[in-house]
């Protein structure tokens, strides 16, 4: 299962070491692969494979604080702070008006 988490991505594999489930991203999972190597888990041990028919086994805790730590949703006093996006067009009336150059009425 890949869980996202904020802007990290892992995948859950148990190990075949300590028999606990650890979370993989996916750029460690890809080097693990390209090197030839046990992947490492967030929390920095090295995961053997065990056979992905094993059923899912418990969590390695400190995996699980890394995922959350990293995964909190921002409050709501943050997302009220945040400026919000402006995804409308300008209206044909404002591009005009952006596009005639100001002249000021007490100077002419
Ligand atoms: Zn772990």
């Amino acid at each position: 299962m890949t869980i996202e988490a904020g802007r990290l991505f892992v995948t859950w594999f148990r190990s075949g070491a300590d028999g606990r489930d650890h979370a993989v991203t996916d750029e460690r999972m890809s080097a693990a692969r390209r090197a030839g190597g046990d992947p490492v888990a967030v929390c920095g041990a090295e995961v053997p494979p065990v056979p992905l028919v094993t059923p899912p086994g418990p969590r390695c805790h400190r995996c699980e604080l890394c995922v959350a730590v990293r995964g909190t949703p921002p409050g709501v006093e943050a997302r009220l702070r945040a400026r919000p996006h402006r995804h409308r067009k300008p209206s044909r009336l404002r591009q005009l008006l952006t596009r005639l150059p100001i002249r000021s009425a007490a100077g002419t």
